[in-house]
């Protein structure tokens, strides 16, 4: 697990516990490397629920393609991980309570966009700006996971040159 801040792969787990529906584990983690705290959440994979995309293929929901675009979009914003991890949970059950457990991508495009207005304004203006010029949310998470995969590169590139 990356730490937020400084994107060390050293982290130890300093509280662990279920959340209030026993759906999930809770994990308090502090970075060894700058003292960050965050958290991350374990839980299980429920059945396939489906995005269907602007050409009518099927995609399963991918919740940690969804995330990583939410901390793309929120980096440096006040926004904690439990706002985040409830609308991810919010979004799935809301994809899962329907016929088939599908949602078309552009309604679920709609909800970021939704989401991300309600709890950050400058967030939601960096994201709007680069998804209208996707065909639809998941060409756009795509390239956003293919920009997060060059970051760290970089980031690799700069921690061997910083080392004496
Ligand atoms: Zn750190």
């Amino acid at each position: 697990m990356r730490c937020p801040s400084c994107h060390s792969l050293s982290s130890r787990v300093v509280d662990s516990r279920l959340t209030p529906r026993d759906d999930a584990t809770r994990r308090r983690r502090e970075c060894e490397d700058c003292g960050n705290r965050f958290t991350t959440y374990e839980r299980v994979e429920l059945a396939p629920i489906l995005v269907v995309k602007k050409g009518g293929d099927r995609e399963r929901f991918d919740r940690e393609k969804l995330r990583a675009g939410l901390d793309v979009a929120l980096h440096r914003r006040p926004v904690g991980a439990e706002a985040i991890e409830e609308f991810l949970r919010n979004v799935e059950q809301r994809i899962a309570e329907r016929p088939g457990a599908e949602v078309n991508s552009s309604e679920l495009g709609d909800w970021v966009m939704a989401f991300l207005r309600s709890v950050d304004t400058i967030a939601y203006v960096r994201f709007a700006s680069v998804y209208r010029a996707f065909e639809d949310i998941g060409e756009l998470l795509d390239e956003v996971a293919a920009l997060a995969r060059e970051d760290a590169a970089g980031d690799a590139a700069r921690d061997t040159e910083d080392v004496d």
